[in-house]
């Protein structure tokens, strides 16, 4: 997820203001699309509204009025015998088995519902026996709307009809329960499901899509369906995992699945969707898709009879865009889609030879209405329209094209490598995905740079070095008193929304960038390609990321090590992981 871009100018303001906190919602931020575009001057005084409130008054000292440390290891340190697969590697499939979704579904436009049968295949891939699963839906959290962040409350959900559920091994029916968290299901299994064992869950169910201008909602003529089916949760050390539900940003949890999914739409109806489409059937008024969708964490599609595609290629990967003429009076939505399809494959490009390249056939990319920046889904990117009706259109002091569309493409397309290849708990490891994805606006940018384009932001030319200096442990506590240190917490642990996506989005990206600097950009990217080489199609554990660091940098690299210790708590981390 990428929030609204925002100026680093406007961060400074927020350190002093961290106090007030509301939920962002919908078309509550109206208001909040008027400021930024004056936020786009960079000359602008910054103004705030939405969930925070600004006391500029308490702003804090500029970084130039503390005496910086200097550190005493220099930043070239790589021990020898540290290795990584080569820039622009291939990233392969696994041989392994892994879980199996078949789906036959329709979307029906009139009931706005979608729904369908599942055969899910999988194994206890834990060392213990389950005598119960964790399934999530979604979708029944609608019901209740403000529950889960919205201001409005008609957003017309409904509970998940989840019916016929049954354990394959002996064709026994399963009985189902839910939490107070409406979307967490329990099925009792008759017989427990041991380590290794596998088995077969089928089921029927029907989720209504709500009227909402969303990640998940029909809105505008399109229906971005995500989240939608019950979905096995991810069994932990710590059991099943089922954080709530979070608006802001994500709690979605799961393993890699092959997917093959049948959809069924009215005649007209384009989609976009995780995968590649392998059939298209003609029927009585409708158009049944297969879908094919190797080595996913989640199966999501978008549709609308009003899409329009671009498509072209980047190295074999088929990149579409799908977009339709909302709001083409104010924008040149070709030029809008143009600019999409450039940003993206130069993300393709710059994150292929920096992390190992895009294993898909296939990237869509959804110009939606949508309460944040973007969204991120496997295969697939929705990219809100507050991404490309404000922000620095015209090429703020000679910087690109709708910077802020291709910073938000970027970011979501970062994703495809840090949620999407390599997984994490998104819930209780935010940084996991969002620092990562964060960062990889920067090695987007600096790809963009050298081949010749110009991707400086237009909101300053080096806003991180401006806001703080690890270097400096001043600003390091003062960070610290305003909640953006440490960078660990999970989504629920920060102490407001605006503390969340200031530490998770900004202060991580900062950390990232000030790894890099400490120890090289070529060795930092090496690390992150290591570290996707080695957790690509699993979950990775938090630990995995910093013993990659040591393991580059050394033990002994004190500006590696003030950044470590600044920024994380590593407390409920394995530290016979790492090794200081
Ligand atoms: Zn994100």
């Amino acid at each position: 997820m990428k929030r609204k871009m925002m100026t680093f100018l406007l961060v400074i303001v927020l350190l002093a203001a961290l106090t007030a906190c509301g939920k962002n919602g919908g078309k509550g931020q109206a208001e909040e699309r008027v400021t930024q575009a004056v936020k786009a001057t960079p000359t602008a005084t910054p103004t705030v509204t939405g969930d925070v409130t600004p006391t500029p008054s308490e702003t804090p000292a500029t970084p130039t009025e503390i005496p910086a440390t200097p550190s005493g290891t220099p930043a070239t340190p790589t021990p020898a015998e540290f290795k990584a697969p080569e820039r622009n590697c291939s990233i392969d499939f696994p041989t392994r088995e892994v879980y199996h979704y078949d789906m036959d579904l329709t979307l029906d436009t009139k009931a706005d519902t979608i729904g369908g049968h599942v055969v899910f295949s999988f194994y206890n891939d834990s060392n213990d026996a389950w005598d119960k699963l964790c399934l999530r839906d979604y979708p029944s959290l609608f019901t209740d709307p403000q529950a889960i962040g919205y201001l409005m409350s008609n957003v017309n959900g409904a509970t998940t009809v989840i019916e016929n559920v049954k354990d394959g091994r002996d064709n026994s029916a399963l009985t189902m329960t839910r939490d107070s968290d409406v979307s967490v299901i329990w099925l009792a299994l008759s017989k427990p499901l041991a380590p290794g064992e596998s088995m077969t869950l089928e089921y029927d169910f029907t989720t209504k899509i709500p009227t909402l201008d969303d990640r998940f909602g029909k809105a505008s003529g399109i229906y971005n369906v995500a989240n939608f089916y019950p979905i096995l949760a991810e069994y932990t050390k710590d059991g099943w995992s089922h954080v709530a539900y979070f608006l802001n940003g994500e709690c979605f949890y799961s393993e890699i699945a092959n997917y093959d999914v049948k959809l069924t739409v009215p005649t007209g109806v384009i989609v976009g969707s995780t995968g590649a489409e392998k059939n298209r059937a003609e029927g009585d008024g409708t158009v049944t898709y297969t879908y094919n969708a190797p080595f996913v964490r989640d199966f999501v599609f978008s549709a609308s009879a009003d899409f329009q595609v671009r498509t072209e290629t980047h190295e074999g990967v088929r990149v579409n865009v799908l977009y339709t003429d909302q709001y083409a009076d104010a924008v040149d939505l070709d030029e809008v889609a143009m600019y999409s399809q450039i940003a993206a494959k130069n993300a393709l490009a710059a994150f292929g030879q920096a992390f190992g390249r895009y294993p898909y056939e296939e990237l869509d990319i959804i110009l939606t209405p949508l309460s944040a920046g973007g969204m991120e889904y496997p295969n697939l990117v929705q990219i809100g329209d507050s991404a490309y009706l404000y922000g620095a259109v015209d090429g703020v002091d000679g910087s690109a094209m709708y910077y802020d569309l291709q910073i938000v493409v970027a970011h979501e397309i970062g994703h495809q490598w840090f949620m999407g290849i390599v997984g994490s708990n998104s819930g209780r490891e935010p940084w996991q995905d969002e620092s990562l994805a964060s960062y990889t606006e920067k090695v987007f940018a600096d790809y963009c740079n050298s081949i010749g384009g110009d991707m400086r932001s237009p909101y300053g030319t080096d806003p991180g070095a401006d806001l703080f200096d690890f270097k400096n442990k001043i600003m390091v506590d003062m960070q610290r008193e305003y909640g953006l240190l440490p960078i660990n917490h999970g989504v629920h642990d920060y102490r407001s929304d605006s503390t969340y996506v200031y530490s998770i989005y900004y202060m991580g990206a900062l950390v990232m960038e000030a790894l890099e600097d400490a120890i090289g950009q070529e060795n930092f990217y090496a690390v992150i390609r290591e570290y996707v080489h080695r957790n690509a199609f699993t979950n990775a554990d938090p630990e995995s990321f910093l013993e990659l660091i040591y393991e580059c940098a050394g033990t002994e690299n004190a500006t590696v090590n003030a950044i470590i210790d600044a920024s994380f708590d590593l407390s409920n981390y394995d530290r016979s992981r790492l090794p200081r």
